[in-house]
């Protein structure tokens, strides 16, 4: 029996783009043909999607969305309800570096539990996990083999903040991930040229938000990429960098790959659309803007469209911190490295990516889904999705090409107060976000359920 199809969209593969109906069993994809037309009759529901492109759901393999608190119980759901709403069927998060002090932040897989019991009925959307090792834990990196074989094989350092990790244990993360198939994400940035760097403008007096951009400029971040690529290098282990921002870190990715090394790198929507001069704003909308690292300056966005197009770059993911101007960025008052890191993103990821990306003729409708969909799901295990092909998972999106509209921070679902890009004209709209055949947003509007989201036990060995 049919519980679903979908017919008359042009379904968009990594591959390949064609018009094809879509039949959907039990929450997975049971066939895939130019016309099913015979099943129309017993199928018990038929949706027109003439006119509209059918692509597999997106998956952000980077977001920061926070797990529901005594005050504010919904923001986990209400997170998961805004990346249906953009059409991401599956997201992955963290565990909370900041409860390192914790008994359960003190242990990987206390954290990991913690986690999954705090957010097991919550969301709307498929999850994820990845463990961020810090300074803070006990014993990490010894707790790696068993996180990867509770189904969670990826793992994120940080080389900055004072939960980050020095050189040596970046190493030994490394290692031991990839020897147990699993893959550590590094957010690489210089720590002593950002702190001396941080420390000259405090003492100049130089405290506005906008000094968070020069207090770590391209190399910064570059010189930190190199160092980590030769960290995995001498671990023979594959790394994969985080949020890269800049050309600079971007020429150290490609000459790794060029080795032939297993190097990855994302960049986010936020340096492919936006630049620096966002903050010569007045300090209060600049402190917005304040994400590590900072937005780049003309030309820079351009080099990361031609390394999406070249394959220097995998893949693309939000960053999603569901920071508030009013609450975590309020700080700016004090100083610059005194605000929250971070920007809301979870709903925008497809619809920047189209508008700026594909209606821009800047990369290919195929080549989108393979960067929000195709490979995340392969390079993070997440082996059930990320296609539209029989057997996979029915996490669909139902995009309309020909809608535009203007984003506006009103119109968003996520907990934030503020969108980065409000106001910003976007070609094409997501119509409706299935998740393994289940209709979570449809025509516009919330259908989901709190608890539909399951979480997702990953191994990359299954990786296809
Ligand atoms: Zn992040």
């Amino acid at each position: 029996m049919t519980d679903l199809l979908v017919r008359g969209g042009t379904v968009v593969t990594a591959a390949g783009s064609s018009r094809a109906d879509v039949a959907v069993d039990g929450g997975t994809i049971s066939a895939v043909e130019p016309d099913l037309g015979g099943l129309t009759a017993t199928a018990r529901e038929v949706v027109d999607a003439t006119g509209l492109l059918v692509l597999p759901g997106a998956i952000d393999v980077h977001t920061h969305t926070r797990v529901a608190s005594d005050a504010e119980p919904d923001r986990f759901f209400q997170d998961s309800v805004a990346a249906a709403f953009g059409g991401t069927t599956t997201f992955l998060s963290f565990n909370n570096p900041g409860t390192g002090a914790s008994a359960a932040g003190r242990s990987l897989l206390g954290g990991m539990r913690e986690w999954r019991a705090a957010t097991a009925s919550d969301s709307a959307v498929d999850v994820a996990l990845s463990l961020v090792i810090t300074s803070a834990q006990d014993d990490p990196i010894g707790e790696v083999p068993d996180a990867i074989l509770s189904g969670v094989p990826t793992f994120k350092a940080f080389m900055v903040y004072d939960f980050g990790v020095d050189d040596a244990t970046l190493s030994r993360a490394l290692e031991v991930a990839g020897r147990h198939r699993g893959m550590l994400e590094v957010h690489c940035e210089d720590r002593s040229a950002l702190e001396e760097r941080t420390a000259r403008h405090l003492a100049a007096g130089e405290t506005a938000p906008r000094f968070h951009a020069s207090s770590r400029p391209p190399f910064v971040e570059a010189d930190a990429t190199a160092r980590a690529i030769g960290l995995a290098r001498a671990a023979r282990a594959p790394l994969y960098v985080v949020h890269l921002s800049c050309a600079e870190a971007l020429a150290h990715v490609r000459a790794a790959r060029a080795e032939g090394l297993p190097v990855h790198a994302e960049t986010c929507p936020h340096y492919l659309t936006l630049t620096d001069e966002r903050y010569d704003l007045a300090p209060e909308d600049a402190a917005r803007y304040v994400i590590s690292p900072p937005l780049r300056g003309p030309g820079q966005p351009e080099a990361l469209w031609d390394g999406l197009a070249a394959g220097d770059l995998a893949l693309v993911a939000t960053d999603h911190v569901p920071d508030r101007v009013a609450v975590e960025k309020r700080s700016w008052r004090e100083s610059f490295d005194r605000i929250s890191n971070g920007g809301p993103g979870i709903e925008t990821l497809l619809g920047l990516v189209y508008s700026e990306g594909v209606s821009r003729g800047r990369i290919g409708l195929e080549r989108m889904v393979e960067l929000v969909a195709t490979t995340p799901a392969r390079l993070f295990g997440l082996g059930s999705k990320g296609a539209i092909e029989r057997g996979r998972d029915a996490d669909l999106v139902l995009f309309d090409p020909a809608a535009r509209r203007t984003l506006r921070a009103v119109d968003l679902h996520h907990t934030s107060d503020y969108t980065p890009y409000e106001g910003r004209v976007v070609e094409g709209a997501v119509r409706s976000t299935i998740v393994r055949g289940a209709f979570v947003v449809r025509d516009g509007a919330f259908v989901g359920r709190r608890g539909h989201g399951r979480f997702i036990e990953r191994s990359l060995d299954a990786a296809g």
